[in-house]
């Protein structure tokens, strides 16, 4: 392996300025995407379906050619309205959804293939592709057709092969979509541990918010073609830009509040939910008075019990009156879905103890994964309903306390 490592190119910088797509008028694919991708980073871009992360993906691999803007290799432009440089010249090997492993060659075969372009003798290259297959457990498969394996070995056996060669820039299509939930945490601890080994640019495409947290060095998330923010995971879950984003990367619930005092320059605000008084930070301009929306992280939120409430002196301050309309057991202990108020609910109110259904409780709030956004931002009008994204899964349980 280090043999071809070294006839092949090192992890390139990308910049993408102002890209934009239009397949067919007046809908752009993508609009005005700018992003800048150091050597070595693992970038996730994250959206629904229709944001354009494949059309963005598929314009750096040069499988398709943008409308406007350009993309840059290491200073170098590959793409624009004018230049294109082939895929085959792009030095990179791509990961897809479906696999796509050529079903008339064995897995060694489809391994050492990717292998061919670099000039290498045919021995070496089975060498090569042995030594990367037996490295990832997968020895035993080589001599079988991919028709005969699991679709997890299948892209196994795919990611063997985008990484055979050593190229200086990993794509990954949505590679775990087709897997069951077991295997694909597996297989993502696998890309996470071989890319970063590799030391490759990485860019991958995938909707679910978990495993871009997982992944990313960056995270890119886009709606409707833009690019809506570009940070660490830590910067788009504890600072999203808007809505969208926070909506998009999992909450508890959203919650109609009226501003009671905004802090400018702390960027704090405090408001009030019915009877109860909440602070937050803001992710827009707020002045006393406003009508706006609170949207609260689940790992923000914290069951009181019964004993702790009687200490609390029944104050309202940071907490609100609810009631448990479900609850799920988590292992470390249970998330409950309370009802706060106005129809209002609340998923993922962690506690080590279980809280029955109709149970009455009061729910903590810690204020810095509360978010107050005003109306105006979107924060009313959720453009994606259908794909708001519940923080059950990814961030309440352990990882995020
Ligand atoms: P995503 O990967 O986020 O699901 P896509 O990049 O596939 O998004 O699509 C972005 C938009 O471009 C969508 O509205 C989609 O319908 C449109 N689109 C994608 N590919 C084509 C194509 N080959 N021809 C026409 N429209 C396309």
């Amino acid at each position: 392996m280090s043999e071809s490592r070294a006839t092949l190119g090192h992890a390139p910088s990308i910049e993408i300025a102002s890209l934009t797509k239009v397949y067919a008028e007046p809908n752009y694919a993508l609009k005005d995407v700018s992003l800048s991708v150091e050597p070595g980073m693992f970038v996730v871009l994250l959206g629904p379906s229709g944001s354009g992360k494949s059309t963005l993906l598929r314009t750096v691999a040069g499988l398709e050619r943008p409308t406007g803007g350009s993309i840059s290799f290491d200073g170098r432009v590959v793409s624009s309205a004018v230049v294109h440089v082939p895929v085959e010249r792009r030095e990179l090997s791509m990961v897809f959804q479906d696999y796509a492993l050529w079903p008339h060659m064995t897995v060694l075969d489809n391994v050492s293939f990717a292998l061919k372009r670099l000039g290498l003798k045919s021995s070496d290259r089975r060498a090569s592709a042995q030594e990367m297959l037996e490295r990832m457990g997968l020895g035993r498969l080589c001599g079988q057709y991919p028709s005969s394996l699991s679709g997890g070995e299948q892209q196994r056996v795919a990611l063997a092969r985008a990484l055979v060669a050593h190229p200086g820039l990993l794509l990954f299509d949505e590679p775990l979509s087709n897997l069951d939930t077991d295997l694909r945490e597996r297989l993502r601890v696998e890309i996470a541990t071989l890319t970063r080994e590799t030391g490759a640019t990485t860019i991958y495409i995938t909707h679910d918010q978990a495993e871009a947290f997982a992944l990313a060095d960056r995270i890119g998330v886009l709606e409707k073609g833009r690019l809506v923010q570009f940070g660490t995971p830590e910067e788009i879950y504890r600072s999203p830009a808007t809505p969208f984003v926070a909506r998009f990367t999992g909450l508890a619930g959203e919650l109609p509040c009226v501003v009671e005092h905004m802090d400018a320059t702390t960027g704090s605000a405090c408001l009030w939910f019915d009877d109860a008084k909440l602070d937050a930070r803001a992710g827009g301009a707020l002045a006393r008075g406003d009508e706006a929306r609170l949207l609260v992280r689940s790992a923000s939120t914290a069951l009181v019990s019964p004993n702790e409430r009687e200490r609390s002196d029944g104050g309202l301050i940071g907490h609100l009156r609810g009631v448990v309309r479900d609850v799920a057991f988590r292992g470390r202990g249970y998330d409950h879905l309370v009802e706060v108020g106005g129809g209002k609910t609340l998923a993922g109110v962690f506690h080590l103890e279980r809280h029955e259904r109709g149970a009455e409780v009061l729910v903590g709030l810690d204020a810095d994964g509360c978010l107050v956004f005003p109306n105006s931002s979107g924060a009313d009008s959720p453009s994606t309903e259908a794909s708001v994204v519940e923080d059950l899964s990814v961030l309440s349980g352990s990882a995020a306390r």
